[in-house]
This record gives structure tokens, sequence and C-alpha cells, in this order.
């Protein structure tokens, strides 16, 4: 009765990374999807079956993209939930805009923890200087200044040590509300990406380790090397989590693992996670296919692992120097490349990632390693001009606007 079947219009707004493996899976399932995305030949522009340029605060541009899809999903949480509000009007959007405008805001992501009782760092609302001496008394230092809104991979975030300290950082965050958050002296992070079904069936995949380096997502190890006790305590975390929310999709919960066992729910993302790449390769049913049979009404596919595998992230400082050489990572069989079909490099932007399918941790750690330093490496005769097709590619300035691939 709720399906949308292979046939029909899937609409993403945001045409990243995230977008365009929706897209690349939409259409392998015979699906048709179109993109919304201000910045043209985005990466899911490329493989969509049509393409609308809009900004998100074109409204009549963005109901009319609505109007020629079945179903409207997002890549990115920064879509506007009172948009989303408007687009529910005349189509189904999953996420839906009470999840995203619960998520959208950090201080009522963290209320809404608190309120279901899930176990998270201790945190304060910081509305202005006044809120300072309060804040801090509850919190502690060190902690970390979070703004509400718009932050991701760490930007709009700000590691503080004293009262002082926070209204330096209270100034160079604009002053904008924000949450100041205790750190967690977490001994690893770990994330739990789920699907729920329309019915409210759930698969979840494998327990995920993940690294981050400058707050931007290095590598994901799967299988995650923890306790039965942990693995199962993040499953009914993350579960409960999509029942409270009463979710749609597929969902991504981040958690900390301090060193007693106990996990502390650090985020939740609406949406397929970069986290969860490794899905799409290494599972029976990618991420991507999950959200869309999710979504669509369909039932749900396996989520099963089908081989351990390390996700490595390619980030555009590896362009510095022109495109790395990408005979250097495939000369190792067991990996598998992944590019974003991004035209311009800037240091922390996401280009691109591989996945690499090796049993043993320590080796595949040692191999990662190899990898990056070779990719790395400054390859004779490379400039950023190159004449091969690719000497467009350029190092972004921080000036540079950026689409919704920059998100994720
Ligand atoms: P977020 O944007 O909140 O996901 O933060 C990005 C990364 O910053 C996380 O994956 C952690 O590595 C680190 N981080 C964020 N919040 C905290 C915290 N309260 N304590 C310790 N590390 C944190």
């Amino acid at each position: 009765m709720n399906m949308i079947a292979p046939g029909r219009t899937i609409g993403v707004l945001g045409g990243g990374q995230l977008g365009r493996m929706l897209a690349m899976e939409g259409r392998r399932m015979g699906y048709r999807v179109g993109v919304l995305d201000p910045v043209e030949n985005c990466p899911a522009a490329q493989v969509a079956d049509f393409y609308v340029q809009s900004d998100l605060t074109n409204i009549q541009g963005v109901l009319d993209f609505v109007s020629k899809v079945d179903v409207v999903t997002v890549e990115t949480e920064l879509v506007p939930w009172k948009l989303l509000a408007k687009i529910e009007e005349v189509r189904p959007s999953r996420p839906s805009s009470f999840v995203l405008g619960l998520v959208q805001d950090r201080l009522v992501q963290r209320q809404f923890l608190q309120i279901h009782g899930f176990p998270q760092t201790l945190f304060a609302s910081i509305q202005g200087r006044e809120s300072f001496k309060g804040a801090a008394q509850q919190v502690g230092f060190p902690s970390i200044l979070k703004t509400r809104r718009l932050g991701y991979d760490g930007m709009g975030q700000i590691r503080v040590s004293s009262e002082k300290h926070l209204n330096e950082a209270w100034r160079e965050l604009s002053e904008n509300p924000s949450v100041l958050e205790a750190i967690v002296p977490f001994k690893m992070e770990l994330s739990v990406v789920l699907a729920r079904s329309l019915q409210g069936d759930i698969q979840l995949y494998s327990l995920a380790e993940n690294v981050h380096k400058q707050n931007i997502l290095h590598s994901t190890r799967v299988p995650a090397k923890v306790p039965h006790k942990v693995w199962s305590r993040a499953e009914e975390l993350a579960v409960s989590l999509t029942e409270a929310l009463d979710y749609c999709g597929v969902m991504a919960v981040e958690l900390f693992l301090l060193e007693d066992g106990t996990l502390l729910v650090n985020e939740v993302a609406p949406r397929p996670h970069n986290s969860g790449h490794f899905t799409f390769g290494a599972c029976v049913t990618s991420q991507f296919e999950q959200h869309l049979r999710a979504i669509c009404g369909l039932p749900l596919g396996a989520s099963s692992l089908l081989h351990p595998v390390t996700m490595v992230n390619l980030l555009g400082n590896l362009w510095q120097e022109g495109p790395p050489q990408w005979d250097r990572l495939l000369v190792h069989p067991q990996v598998q490349l992944h590019l974003y079909g991004k035209s311009q490099a800037g240091p922390r932007r996401k280009m691109g990632h591989f996945l690499l399918f090796e049993d043993n941790r320590s080796h595949a750690l040692s191999q990662v390693e190899t990898i990056l330093q070779e990719l790395a490496h400054k390859h004779p005769g490379s400039d950023c001009h190159r004449k091969d097709g690719i000497s467009e590619l350029s190092v972004l300035d921080s000036q540079t606007t950026l689409s919704s691939a920059e998100f994720h």
C-alpha cells in the first residue's frame, strides 16, 4: 500500500557523495533518481537521471523538483526542517521534518537523548555570556564548545580549558547559540549503522570502529574488536534510538566507548553515513540500497558482512601535488576504490575512499599506512597542471563555496 516500486522516482536533496551512491544504487535497482543541489556537476548529478540546480532557499524551485518525484530523501541533515515540513504536505519525506529538526540542533538532540534516558556526556546550553558560569560549573573543564547548528566534521567546535578560554572560543564561534560538552576520555569510537523499515523491521550492520584525525573520519574497521557485551549494548542503544524517533531509513549512531565498557551516545545521523561506506562493497545490501528499500516501503535486505574490511577516506590533501597515482593503490589486489567525481580538492575535502579486504587486523593497519604514504609521496613530473584530462583539479582556497558534498 505504501510501496514505491522500482521504476518510480526518488528525489534526493543534496548532491554530494552520499547522494551519488544513493543514485548509483537506486538506478541499479531500476529507480529513476533526481538530484537537487546548487552546484552544477556535483557528485550526485553526474550519475542521476535528472538534476535540478537550485538552492534550498529557493522554495518554489524545491517544490517544483518535489512535484517530479514520488518520495524525498536528504543526503545532509542541513536541509531546513521547515522546508521538509512543506514538502511533507505533497510528498513523503524520509527522514521526516520532525527527525531533521531534532538532529540539526545539537541542544535539542542532547535534550531528546536526555529525556529518553540515553547515556551521554554532560552538557549545558550556552545562550550568552551570562550562561558561562553555570555551564562551567555543570560541565567543568576541559570541555568542547560546539555551535548548536551547522557543525560538521569538527567545524564549529573548539576545545576549552577555562572560563577565560570559553569566552575567547565563544567570540571565535561568532557568539552563536552553542552547547558546552564535557570531553569524553574515550578508549574507542564506534558507530552502529542500521536501517528501520516503514513497518518497523530492523537490520543492523556490523559494529564499526572509527578512527578520527583532526575531528574528521580517517578510517573505519569492521568488525569492531570489542567484547560481546559492548557489541550488544551498542546495538540495543541504536535500536532504541530508531524506535524512539519512529525512524524510517538508514541511520548512524556514533558512540564513545569508555575504559570501563560504558557507551555514551555522541550523535545521531539520520542518513547513510561515512562510517557505513564499508557496506557498499563488503555487505550483501549496501547502506544506500537499504535506505532506498526503507524509504520506498520495501522489505529490508540482509546486512551481513561478507568479509572483514577497513574503509579509508581519501581527503583532498592527497591531491596537493596533483591527483594521486592510482596504480599505487590498485596494485594491492584486495583494494576497492571509490571516487566521488569532485573536480576540486580542498585539504579536508572528502574526495573518495577505499576499502581494503584483509582478515588480519594488524596487516590491514600496516597496509593502510603504507598505501597512504605511497599515495602522498610526490610522483616524478607531477604538478597541478597535468595535461591528462585531470588537469582542472585544483586545490580549493578557504573562500571557495562548497556544495553539500562537503558535509559528510
Ligand atoms: P562531532 O562533530 O560532534 O561528531 O565531533 C567530531 C569528533 O570530535 C568526534 O568523532 C570525536 O572524535 C571528537 N569529539 C566530539 N565531541 C567530543 C567529546 N565530547 N569528547 C571527546 N571527543 C569529542
